[in-house]
């Protein structure tokens, strides 16, 4: 007998239809001999209409109440999973996140999970009864309503499954798991049976969705068996058929398999970048840290930066960062930093991405960045910054070239032969 965390995405519980077959998928875990904890996303498209709704009000709407608004989304589905299953005849009860309580800090909108108090949960387990736990929401210290970015969910469950010890965390959605590239951009993409922990993050970092980040940080950080597998499937699949199904992420790196892998596992791309450009910096010591201080101080993330050679002592310094924060930043830079550094000028550029391969394989083959550099150019794709990680290397594009470089790419590394 197995305990398992169970998170179902947005277009899995995205009608009353598909609520009910998410509580049949559940009812048979549990006929099956398992205790089942569910985490159920909102239903699709209803964080989206949510957070329009708070637009509507106020041009940035205050954070706290944007978490009130935005954290019912999940608390309608849990109510109507619970219900879902009481009508199988299958004990069942809903919590929201404040209810279990999943503890964060105050970062409303982009809380990160301190704690989670279990007690109940293992209770009810106990008791033959499911718990349905409202995913992407928390309380705070003080008793605040948070909740945990975008895609959120899938953190709540693997931190769910980390604090029950929980034998697995299946993460249900609308592909039958994790895929060389975005299995909707190139129709030739592979599913992989299993994955390292280490491309799953560097995946999930360059842009692709099918996990939060900060999910697969959990994870690692708490080495739970996690699972990526669809829910469109038919819901009375045998158990143990289903249980096989979908990609593992895995923790242990297998030598033989290593050796077998393919150099690059994966294409990403990260669209909605933005690139700002500090022009005519003067170089010297301390520089980088008065552009780039202040940026971080209002909270906003910064991902590849590039400084250019010094030319009559000055330099170039560019950054990238998501779209949505380019004009607060460029109104900072331009009425604090310009005047302080004096600079000769600051210029954005909000249509750009990032498209990166991903591969353990990467460690111990040269040439990789060449060849990928070298497919972009013969698409005349022009590369403007370059980052890379032991595993991973990542170019910043203009947006309009981002499906032709991940097609491209996913086809020079031959990953949809496997
Ligand atoms: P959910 O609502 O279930 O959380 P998401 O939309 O957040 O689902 O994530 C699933 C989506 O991730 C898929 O529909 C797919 O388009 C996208 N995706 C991006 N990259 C990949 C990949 N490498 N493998 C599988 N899916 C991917
Ligand atoms: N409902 C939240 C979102 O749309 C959380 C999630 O789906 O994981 O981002
Ligand atoms: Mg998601």
């Amino acid at each position: 007998m197995a305990l398992i965390v169970q998170k179902f995405g947005g277009t899995s519980v995205g009608s009353i239809e598909r609520i009910r077959n998410v509580a049949w998928r559940v009812a048979k875990w549990q006929a099956a001999g398992h205790r089942v904890v569910v985490v159920p996303s909102a239903m699709s498209g209803e964080t989206n209409r949510l957070l329009t709704l708070a637009a509507g009000l106020q041009e940035h709407p205050d954070p706290r109440e944007l978490d009130v608004v935005a954290a019912t989304g999940e608390q309608v589905t849990v109510g109507l999973l619970a219900m879902a299953l009481l009508a199988l005849g299958v004990k069942a009860r809903s919590y929201t996140g404040w209810q279990v309580k999943v503890l964060t800090d105050s970062a409303h909108t982009q809380a990160r999970i301190i704690s989670i108090d279990e007690v109940n949960l293992r209770q009810d387990l106990e008791n033959g009864c499911v718990a349905v736990v409202a995913g992407f929401q928390g309380v705070d210290m003080d008793g605040n309503i948070t909740t945990l970015g975008r895609g959120g969910s899938d953190t709540s469950a693997v931190a769910l499954a980390a604090a029950l010890g929980a034998d697995e965390c299946q993460i249900y959605t609308d592909v039958d798991g994790v895929y060389t590239t975005d299995p909707r951009i190139v129709p030739e993409a592979r599913r992989l049976k299993s994955i390292s922990f280490e491309e799953m993050i560097e995946l999930a970092s360059a842009g692709s969705r099918v996990l939060q980040i900060r999910s697969v940080e959990f994870a690692g950080k708490y080495k739970v068996p996690t699972r990526v597998l669809s829910s469109l499937t038919d819901p009375k699949i045998p158990v143990e058929e289903e249980a096989r199904s979908g990609t593992l992420i895995t923790f242990e790196e297998d030598p033989h398999m290593a050796m077998e892998k393919a150099v690059v596992s994966g294409v990403a791309a990260q669209r909605d970048e933005a690139k700002v450009t500090v022009h005519g910096v003067p170089d010297k010591p301390g520089i980088a840290y008065s552009i780039l201080g202040p940026i971080a101080d209002a909270g906003i993330n910064v991902d590849v930066i590039v400084q250019n050679v010094s030319h009559d002592g000055t330099t170039d310094l560019s950054f990238t960062l998501g779209r949505a924060d380019l004009k607060r930043a460029m109104k900072m830079l331009n009425d604090q930093v310009k005047p302080a550094i004096k600079c000769k000028e600051i210029t954005g550029d909000d249509h750009m991405a990032k498209v990166s391969i991903v591969g353990l394989g990467m460690r111990s083959h040269a040439g990789i960045a060449a060849q990928m550099f070298r497919t972009l150019a013969e698409e005349g794709i022009n590369i403007q910054m370059i980052s890379t990680s032991e595993i991973k290397i990542s170019v910043v594009i203009d947006e309009k070239y981002a499906e032709l470089a991940v097609r491209v790419l996913h086809k020079a590394f031959e990953l949809e032969q496997g």
